[in-house]
């Protein structure tokens, strides 16, 4: 027998949502303040790149404009550079691929300055949106980069000017700085059961 004079458990969900919706409406209330967000994705896990590009593309798909500086990778086929160069979005790469291929840190510092060059340009530029700086935090863990001179770039960039840091162990300064920060945990991945990298899905 059910008591009428108590809510069901329908009745309570409404209850609590429409507490939460009161909430929530709130809060978006509150935030009235409109610029651009510096955001790191960072951590062990899969998936920092991927939000990055997915963020890119979400901007791409809403008319604004987006550039991409990719530290360390550049020596393959990039299925987000292939579909984003076609859609407007300009790619610098640093060519020289994974440092433990190379073992050439002259040239890997070389190439990192070269792309951090073009990056400075973007992060001076008011008509792009939203910067994509992916693997930039091995470039500081490694010294390839000064620290100051990256931090100095993104806190003077235009104000509304999105900007996304992609990488694990990202800087401490960086965290500081940053509006959003999100952390990607590894709780499992393909390629320690002995799955190979996938195309479309790894690179
Ligand atoms: P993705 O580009 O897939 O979003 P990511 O940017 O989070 O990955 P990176 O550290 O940049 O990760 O590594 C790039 C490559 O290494 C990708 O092919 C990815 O699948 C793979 N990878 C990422 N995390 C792990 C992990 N925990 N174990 C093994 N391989 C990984
Ligand atoms: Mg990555």
């Amino acid at each position: 027998m059910t008591d009428k004079a108590s809510p069901s458990s329908e009745e309570k969900h409404t209850i609590r949502m429409q507490k939460l919706k009161e909430k929530v409406d709130a809060r978006v209330d509150a935030a009235t303040e409109e610029r651009g967000i510096l955001i790191v994705i960072t951590g062990n896990g899969k998936g920092k790149s991927t939000s990055g590009f997915g963020t890119v593309t979400r901007a791409v798909g809403h008319g604004l404009k987006a550039g991409v500086a990719q530290f360390i990778k550049g020596t393959w086929d990039s299925g987000e550079r292939n579909l984003l160069e076609k859609n407007g979005v300009v790619f610098h790469v640093m060519n020289t691929g994974f440092t433990w291929n190379t073992q050439d840190k002259t040239q890997d510092i070389e190439a990192a300055t070269k792309v951090w060059a073009e990056t400075k340009k973007m992060l001076a530029d008011e008509t792009i949106d939203l910067v994509l700086l992916d693997e930039l935090t091995y470039m500081l863990s490694y010294k390839y980069l000064d620290l100051d001179e990256v931090i100095e770039a993104i806190v003077n960039r235009p104000v509304n000017q999105h900007v996304i840091v992609t990488g694990r162990a990202c800087h401490r300064s960086l965290l500081e700085l940053a509006d959003t920060v999100s952390e990607v945990q590894p709780t499992k991945h393909a390629f320690n059961a002995g799955i190979k990298a996938q195309k479309g899905i790894d690179w």
